[in-house]
């Protein structure tokens, strides 16, 4: 079994490649839930969602959502004067819904997440990193938001000065968590956000220790090449957690107490010393994940380099 820790977007591109190469049944996949946010009362689970339809095959061109979808019941909430800047598609909205109906009637996350999972044909298990709520509060130099708000509403464009996960201590890790990762041939860090989406599934009490059992079997992969982030604002997070540079070597040095190697792009190859020299070995190959062939081609990599 390969578990791998991921959030959303670019995690999720990593997920679809490993399940190509071992198999849908072969992998476990723990999400980060900090993302997560109300809208309209319902429980709204990105970072779950977007893994779940990537794998059922049935997510949108852009990343997110479902395909095809349509927006009929957003521009009409809009008409009522609702805020309106957080895309709910209509077929999307009917997750959400279950969820939040399934919640409220006493079911766990981790349950009502197999439910879904398991109705749209989907064999790899998705685990949430945990069934309490635990939130990214964001702070800027005009005040507190929520994650979705700093990177939805106001389109990540202003630095930050503080992050926040509140609740983190006091969550447990979903049913499942510990025990995958203590039993997994390999555990596999997506090249997903290091702070707000792999940060906080390590966060988790319990989590960290469990990776760093493993490090010999664990590998990350860096969201960041030459110096950027390949997509969004990992650079900003980065930067408000205090971390001095957005580059491989410094994903590699937050990494280097849970993951024996740390694969980062031919084109920083130049890091790579520096990367041994944190006792991490680099593994050096395009990260770049453009389409289904590429995401196949880096799986294989990640698993034959351990
Ligand atoms: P979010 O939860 O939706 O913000 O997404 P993640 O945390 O899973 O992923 C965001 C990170 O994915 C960003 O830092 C990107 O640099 C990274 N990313 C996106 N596409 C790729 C890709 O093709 N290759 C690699 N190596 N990283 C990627």
């Amino acid at each position: 079994m390969i578990v791998a820790l991921s959030g959303g977007t670019g995690g999720s591109k990593m997920v679809d490649g490993l399940a190509r190469v071992v198999g849908q049944r072969e992998l476990t996949v723990v999400v980060n839930t900090a993302d997560d946010s109300d809208f309209y009362g319902l429980r709204v689970c990105p970072d779950l969602d977007i893994c779940m339809y990537v794998l059922a095959g049935v997510v949108a061109d852009r990343g997110w959502g479902y395909a095809d979808d349509t927006f009929r019941c957003l521009e009409g909430l809009e008409t009522y004067g609702q805020p309106a800047w957080f895309g709910l598609g209509d077929r999307d909205l009917a997750t959400h819904l279950h969820r939040t109906v399934r919640l409220a009637e006493g079911t766990a996350l981790s349950e009502v997440t197999d439910e879904l999972r398991r109705r749209l044909g989907v064999e790899t298990r998705l685990l949430p990193m945990t069934d309490d709520p635990v939130r990214t509060a964001i702070t800027t130099a005009t005040g507190e938001r929520t994650f979705q708000e700093y990177l939805v509403k106001h389109g990540a464009a202003e630095d930050i000065e503080r992050i926040e996960l509140v609740g983190i201590e006091d969550a447990a890790p979903a049913p499942g968590v510990i025990e995958a990762i203590g039993q997994a041939d390999a555990v596999v860090l997506c090249p997903s956000s290091p702070v707000v989406s792999i940060g906080t599934i390590l966060g988790v009490p319990g989590v960290r220790d469990a990776v760093a059992a493993r490090r010999d079997r664990a590998i990350a992969v860096s969201p960041i090449i030459a110096g950027r982030p390949v997509e969004g604002p990992a650079h900003r997070f980065l930067a408000g957690a205090g971390y001095a540079e957005c580059s491989a070597r410094q994903m590699a040095e937050i990494y280097a107490d849970v993951v024996g190697s740390f694969v980062l792009d031919e084109r920083d190859e130049s890091e790579a010393e520096a990367v041994a020299a944190l006792g991490v070995r680099p593994v050096l190959t395009d990260v770049l994940m453009p389409d289904h062939d590429a995401r196949e081609r880096l799986a294989r990599t990640v698993l034959d380099a351990l």
